[in-house]
């Protein structure tokens, strides 16, 4: 089976790797060729000099890019994806992107025959590396069978949540709570260690009670506390999910305070830690605010 796959990013290279091997032959597309040319060297992948190259042939192509924006602003143009698309192929869009834009998107690729399934995924670079991925997937019945296969090279849980965008929504609330998770133990742990109590301790205790998430069982516990603060999903994107969870909410006309709070909250961290901060690093905002580091 051909497959291409456009967007070797922090998560979409791990994910790749995994279909360089057959029953996959796969052809990879990367906006910094030199990323790709590094990916090939690795694989056995083919490397494209642009979408329309890259999906030319392929029964099925993946995009991960940072937003729906940039899956969109693929198709069009000499050298876009629709230029090289094969009919009756299958579009699946890894993106962690919006309801609407994926709407969209599949209704542009079914004028030429393109079947198209809207997955986002979560689990992290980690996941992505060992196959492990949870997929949240939106399409037609049929659709998410025939992406099966696939998406099975790098998922583990696999889940048809409804109709194209259904997935981009339950990517989305679940990265508010993420957000939401990672901005109320910053204050906690910040309070806590101004106030003299060990952060370690604290969380040590929190993990065994009922507060404890995967934020407190495993992000802090292995990048807060340690310091290390890796750079493996960017700020910039998850301030970018939960506003996609906030606009879902209005769209829906659900009273959302706490999730179009954190939205606000993460857009202000953005601007001060930046476009190449990663989302754990939060706590720096709330440790400079508060004058005083979570110390373990
Ligand atoms: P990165 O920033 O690491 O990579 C982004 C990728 O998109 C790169 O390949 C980049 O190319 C490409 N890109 C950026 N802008 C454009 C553009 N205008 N046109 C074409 N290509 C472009 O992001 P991640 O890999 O971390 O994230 C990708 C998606 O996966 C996001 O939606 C994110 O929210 C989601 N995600 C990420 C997770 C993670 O742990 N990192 C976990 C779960 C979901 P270039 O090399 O040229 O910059």
């Amino acid at each position: 089976m051909n497959v291409s796959f456009l967007g070797l990013g922090a998560i979409g290279a791990p994910m790749a790797r995994h279909l360089a091997k057959p029953p996959f032959s796969l052809t990879v597309w990367n906006r910094t060729k030199s990323r790709a040319d590094a990916f090939a060297t690795e694989t056995a992948a083919r490397v494209a000099g642009s979408p329309a190259d890259a999906v030319r042939g392929a029964n099925v192509v993946i995009t991960c890019l940072p937003t729906s924006h940039e899956v969109e602003a693929l198709l069009d143009g000499p050298d876009g994806v629709l230029a090289g698309l094969a009919p009756q192929s299958l579009f699946i869009d890894c993106t962690s992107g919006d309801p609407a834009t994926s709407r969209r998107i599949a209704a542009r690729l079914a004028e030429s025959g393109t079947a198209f399934m809207d997955a986002p995924v979560s689990g992290g670079v980690s996941g992505a590396q060992q196959g492990a991925l949870t997929v949240m997937c939106g399409a037609d019945e049929a659709t998410f069978e025939r992406a099966r296969p696939v998406v099975e090279a790098f998922g583990k849980k696999i889940v048809r949540c409804g109709p194209v965008g259904a997935g981009d929504a339950v990517k989305a609330v679940n990265q508010a709570l993420l957000g939401i998770h990672i901005w109320a133990l910053s204050e906690g742990l910040v309070a806590l260690s101004k106030a003299g109590i060990s952060p370690r301790l604290a969380l040590d205790v929190i993990n065994a009670s009922s507060g404890r998430s995967n934020v407190s069982q495993n992000l802090f516990t292995e990048r807060v506390i340690t310091r290390t603060f890796p750079r493996t999903f960017k700020l910039a994107l998850m301030e970018k999910d939960v506003t996609i969870a906030a606009e879902f909410a209005r769209e829906n006309r659900v009273p959302s305070p706490l999730t179009q709070s954190a939205a606000d909250l993460l857009r202000v961290a953005r601007q001060a830690l930046g476009e190449d901060a990663d989302h754990v690093e939060t706590v720096k905002l709330l440790e400079e605010w508060a004058g005083c580091e979570v110390q373990g």
